[in-house]
């Protein structure tokens, strides 16, 4: 990770909270950082651990880039430094845990803090999580253990009570589309962290890896099985590989503006105003009542979305819920015809 100019200004809050912390010398030994996905947790742990191993802090406690630890850190080879993430994007097994612990039980190679960062950290095994809980307990002195986590509910209750949280949420929206304004390569900044759920990092991603918005597809699927055109079971295969907590996130933005289109008399701002059109025929027939409840579906479905059961079914059971729902009354008035 690069290096970066200043803080994002949501992160600066918390950043002034941890100095406080730090001059007063009451850094916590057990971290946890979490906050959902794309918000800037990697770029503050990473921040942190750059401030407390740098020789020559600046005033407002960030590391200075230019000392020895600095470089190392940069290097990837600082020994006080130890991060653990999970392999192969799946799994930190009880082997990472016990390799922390070895460099936790050394003593600090430059006289400071000896940090162990652990990203992803509920993916640990709950052997890996139960080898923990010793080292949280009686971590050593300067030790801080740094735990980054997206779901922090997935972690074991004895690991979260041992940590004090430090939780990083989404943004305040303007604050996040000035920031991503201010980037070179930004175009269309409200559609993008729109797609990413107002995470401003997550929105970055998708535009530098130079995604696709996926919501027009989307929305012609919807028409489509609406009108009986389409197989639920093959528009919830595209769905699964776009992602399924994402999709359920985007038909719900989309049925939310239905229920909008249907309800209010007067011109009325949309989450997705760029496919007013679409949903505008899309929503002319179903009745109110039956979107929100259809939306209740949607925000079950994004619940079990995130307990890793089987992403394929759960798309097909809400598509074919929505099929259920279009047929009673929409395909029927052809509302919805291309
Ligand atoms: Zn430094």
């Amino acid at each position: 990770m690069q290096r970066s100019e200043s803080m994002p200004p949501w992160l600066e809050a918390p950043w002034r909270r941890l100095q406080e912390r730090r001059t007063g010398d009451r850094m916590p030994h057990a971290l946890l950082l979490a906050g959902p996905g794309g918000v800037g947790k990697a770029l503050f742990a990473r921040e942190l651990a750059e401030a407390l191993l740098c020789t020559a802090p600046r005033s407002d406690g960030r590391a200075c880039g230019a000392c020895r630890a600095c470089r190392l850190i940069d290097a990837g080879s600082h020994p006080d430094l130890f991060r653990l993430e999970p392999i192969e994007g799946r799994a930190i097994p009880i082997e990472g845990v016990r390799a922390l612990r070895e460099v936790l039980a050394l003593r600090s190679q430059y006289g400071g803090w000896r940090i162990a960062w652990i990203a992803a950290a509920e993916r640990m095994t709950s052997a890996a999580a139960n080898a923990l809980l010793k080292t949280l307990e009686e971590p050593g002195p300067q030790s801080l253990l740094l735990l980054v986590s997206d779901r922090p509910d997935l972690l074991p209750a004895t690991v979260r009570s041992r940590c004090q949280r430090l939780v990083l949420p989404i943004p305040p929206r303007a604050q996040a589309l000035g920031w991503l304004a201010g980037r070179e390569e930004v175009t269309e900044a409200e559609r993008w962290l729109t797609l990413a759920g107002g995470a401003p990092f997550a929105a970055l991603e998708r535009i530098r890896s130079g995604a696709v918005d996926p919501r027009p597809e989307l929305v012609q699927d919807l028409a489509a099985i609406a009108a009986g055109r389409a197989d639920p079971l093959v528009a919830a295969e595209r769905c699964a590989a776009r992602g399924a907590a994402d999709s359920l996130r985007w038909i719900s933005s989309c049925v939310m503006d239905m229920i909008r289109l249907r309800c209010c008399r007067q011109p009325v701002a949309l989450r997705n105003p760029d496919l007013r059109e679409p949903l505008q025929r899309l929503a002319a027939g179903c009745p109110p009542e039956r979107l929100f409840h259809y939306l209740d579906r949607l925000n079950a479905g994004g619940r079990e979305a995130q307990s890793s059961i089987n992403d394929q079914l759960l798309l097909e059971d809400v598509l074919i819920a929505w099929h259920e729902l279009a047929a009673g009354d929409c395909g029927a008035r052809g509302g919805i015809r291309r």
